[in-house]
């Protein structure tokens, strides 16, 4: 009953403090504005932001979020009170700041693409990375560079110069004969740690992402897998890698501010291949693989190539592509578009809504979750025009869409639409087209038309 009469000690509040200024550090980075929860700072950008302190509920997140340490938390005279009686007791636990964000290493430079290769054949992909690599290491006044693992691979670098790369490093080693993750990885971290690039680039191919996923785990720094689209923010020597974000819904640039350097893959056909020129000449530099056979866990007891062959449809180096969409209604009716092709010497793709219907194999997907296309004509049938498939095709040369709904999204990238029945419009076509091909047609001729015909 006593213990019921006891005034129950309460443990006194833990003063919160508000954040404030410290005067001369604000670089204006406008960090902290959009970070505060509680909308209590303005004027950011000016180098002095304002701090409502009736609004600031001492959460700290500005004083975490700020790059430059300009803001820090103050107490009132009765709170530092009650913090030393906290302290006296060991209730007071001294608030721990975020570790403040690693700055980028500025000694690093010159644009890097790995030109990856086997049996002494480059992926094409890697020559369309030196395509863009170009305009990036134009913007940041660096040399384009390209890197070369593997063995017996010298004859790649005359072929690297003249894609436009100035530097090519060789790594040239039988260890490197198939490609395996350990020797490759170490070769490439040891490039790097030695040479410094600020800007990695890999395509996003089976082995470029089992390659580029492993180096940026050692080196520690950041990756952005699958871009669209590569540019430089010239002022903050920054590597803006565009790619989509949330199932395709948007596009996110993406930036890697502290690591170096800053890696980035491309799927093959996103960027365009540059022309290559013929006698451009460079600068070699051949480093070793600090690595012995025995010392790789991972033997390659035989190599069992894709025998799909001659038959198997790669959409993806077509020259003019047919693609078929739900609007098909079903598989009996791609042979319209089958007949299309015949026709017109290309070949027959779809949108995923076909695939998975089961209409066509998923070979044949152009999109997002699919193949990225660069045809030279590209005919959209009976296809919306979502924004997961527009990301696979948009870059094609000539677009030509038949939608009957004129309001499909497909009209806004095409650069020829056919508003009408594709059951009627596709048959019309190829009619008129084997028509035209009968005119052009020689005795030796066959009834195809060539593709690039200006007929
Ligand atoms: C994470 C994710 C990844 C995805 N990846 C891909 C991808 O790689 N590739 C892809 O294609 N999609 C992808 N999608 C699906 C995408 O969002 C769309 O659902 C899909 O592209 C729609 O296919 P469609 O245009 O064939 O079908 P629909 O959107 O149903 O469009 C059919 C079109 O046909 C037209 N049509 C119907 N009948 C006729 C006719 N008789 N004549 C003319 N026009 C007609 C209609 O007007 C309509 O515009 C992805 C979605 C997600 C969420």
């Amino acid at each position: 009953m006593e213990d019921e009469q006891k005034p129950k000690q309460r443990k006194p509040k833990r003063p919160r403090g508000k954040a404030r200024l410290i005067p001369g550090k604000c670089i204006g980075c406008e960090r902290c504005e959009p970070g505060c929860p509680v909308e209590a700072i303005s004027d950011s950008a000016s180098g002095k932001p304002v701090i409502d302190t009736d609004k600031c509920t001492g959460c700290r997140k500005c004083v975490k979020i700020c790059p430059v340490d300009a803001l820090e938390m103050y107490y009132t005279d009765e709170e530092l009170v009650v913090i030393e009686e906290l302290r006296a007791k060991g209730l007071w636990k001294e608030p721990v700041e975020a570790k403040p964000a690693a700055t980028a290493d500025q000694s690093y430079r010159g644009v890097w693409v790995f030109v990856e290769q086997q049996d002494g054949i480059a992926a094409s992909v890697s020559w369309e990375l030196l395509g863009v690599g170009k305009t990036l290491a134009h913007d940041l006044e660096v040399d384009l560079c390209a890197f070369i693992l593997g063995k017996d691979v010298e004859h790649l670098v005359q072929e690297a110069f003249s894609y436009g790369a100035k530097i090519v490093y060789l790594m040239d080693d039988p260890v490197l004969t198939d490609y395996r993750t350990e020797p490759y990885t170490m070769g490439v971290v040891d490039l790097i740690r030695k040479y410094k690039p600020e800007v990695v680039l890999m395509g996003a191919t089976g082995l470029g992402r089992d390659l580029a996923g492993a180096v940026a785990t050692i080196l520690e720094t950041g990756l952005t897998a699958d871009c669209t689209h590569l540019s430089i923010d010239k002022e903050r020597r920054l590597l803006e890698q565009t790619r989509p974000a949330f199932g395709g819904n948007i596009m996110a640039t993406i930036l890697n501010q502290h690591r170096r350097p800053q890696m980035a893959s491309v799927r093959p056909h996103v960027m365009r291949k540059p022309v290559p020129i013929e006698g451009a000449t460079g600068e070699i530099i051949r480093e070793p693989l600090n690595m012995e056979e025995q010392d790789i866990r991972a033997k390659v007891l035989e190599v069992v190539r894709d025998e799909r062959g001659l038959g198997h449809v790669d959409i993806a180096g077509a020259d003019i592509l047919i693609s078929g969409g739900r609007g098909l209604q079903g598989p009996e009716n791609f042979k319209i578009l089958e007949e299309l092709a015949e026709v017109l010497g290309g070949t027959v793709s779809a949108s995923r809504s076909a695939v998975d219907a089961g209409w066509m194999p998923y070979d044949r997907q152009v999109g997002q979750t699919g193949k990225t296309v660069r045809p030279k004509i590209y005919i959209a049938c009976g296809i919306s025009g979502a924004i997961q498939h527009l990301v696979g095709m948009q870059d094609s040369d000539l677009i030509i869409a038949v939608n009957r709904d004129r309001e499909a999204p497909i009209f806004e990238v095409a650069h020829y639409g056919i508003i009408g029945d594709l059951f009627e419009v596709i048959p019309a076509l190829t009619r008129r087209l084997r028509e035209i091909a009968k005119d052009h047609r020689s005795p030796n001729d066959n009834n195809r038309m060539v593709a690039g015909d200006k007929s």
